[in-house]
């Protein structure tokens, strides 16, 4: 019985967070540019070509990717609610076609031993680890083809204390940028190239972007604890982010298997 009842909250407050980022263009911080810069260091993608974008959300990122290569993409997210904003993002650019999307998990991928030309993950190899995530999708890339993921880092070695204390929490796998270059080096990928995403991902195309979504959604739901926890904790990311950008971001890291 409590065990039921423990499923139904859980349920609830996860559709309730579905609900609210699916409403979002984007569920994390990037732009169409830094897409495009990061493809800029592919090379020889042809009509032939196969890319993954793993953890797609509702396809922002896939969008791009579609719109300046001949690939043929693969989508693949958790959760089915963002598959279909994405196949309705795709269907209204004619570009169904072009793509191929599936709900499923990337720490167990239904695809077969170098698939893929290139793949793509952008803020989101976090949910099973860099380390992991680098490790366990190398055999579904080709030799000579590209991997291409953006994770959150630091840009100093040291930094204060209440920013330190919130990522520990969040994501303990954050680190310096050369520790994670050394990361994609040791998991069998020439580093390619590394850049930082420009604060305007965070805080034009992501932060800034919620807060009407916020609003609709605290009215939708006034009464609703957890929908208020969901905001608020939001609300506090975004202010974080404003008092300590100097000490973090988000990085493309691309590298090259061999
Ligand atoms: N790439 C998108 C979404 C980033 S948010 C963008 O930049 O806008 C992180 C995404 O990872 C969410 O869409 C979430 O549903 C997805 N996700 C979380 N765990 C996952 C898993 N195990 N397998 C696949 N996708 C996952």
């Amino acid at each position: 019985m409590n065990n039921d009842k423990e499923q139904t909250i859980y349920d609830f407050d996860f559709s309730l967070i579905c609900e609210y980022f699916s409403s979002l263009e984007r569920q994390g911080p990037g732009s169409e540019e830094m897409t495009k810069l990061a493809l800029s260091f592919i090379d020889g993608l042809t009509e032939e070509s196969k890319i993954v974008d793993l953890g797609c959300g509702t396809g922002g990122q896939t969008a791009t990717l579609a719109q300046n290569t001949k690939a043929s993409i693969t989508a693949l997210d958790l959760f089915p609610s963002f598959i279909d904003k994405l196949r309705d993002r795709f269907a209204k650019l004619k570009l169904s076609d072009r793509v191929n999307s599936i709900v499923g998990s990337m720490d167990e991928l239904p695809f077969a031993d170098r698939e893929f030309d290139v793949i793509w993950c952008e803020g989101a190899i976090y949910n099973i680890g860099f380390k992991h995530g680098l490790e366990y999708w190398h055999k579904f890339i080709k030799s000579g083809g590209y991997i291409a993921v953006t994770e959150a880092s630091w840009f100093t070695e040291n930094r204060p204390e209440e920013i330190n204390n919130f990522w520990n929490e969040a994501y303990p796998e954050i680190d310096t940028i050369p520790n994670k270059v050394q990361q994609m080096q040791s998991a069998g990928y020439v580093p390619v190239a590394t850049f930082i995403l420009p604060e305007e991902c965070w805080i034009d195309n992501f932060y800034t972007l919620q807060k009407e979504a916020q609003e609709i959604f605290l009215a939708k739901y006034p009464d609703n604890p957890a929908a208020t926890n969901l905001i608020g904790y939001q609300r506090h990311e975004a202010e974080l982010y404003s008092k300590y950008k100097e000490y973090y971001g988000y990085v493309f890291y691309i590298g090259k298997k061999i």
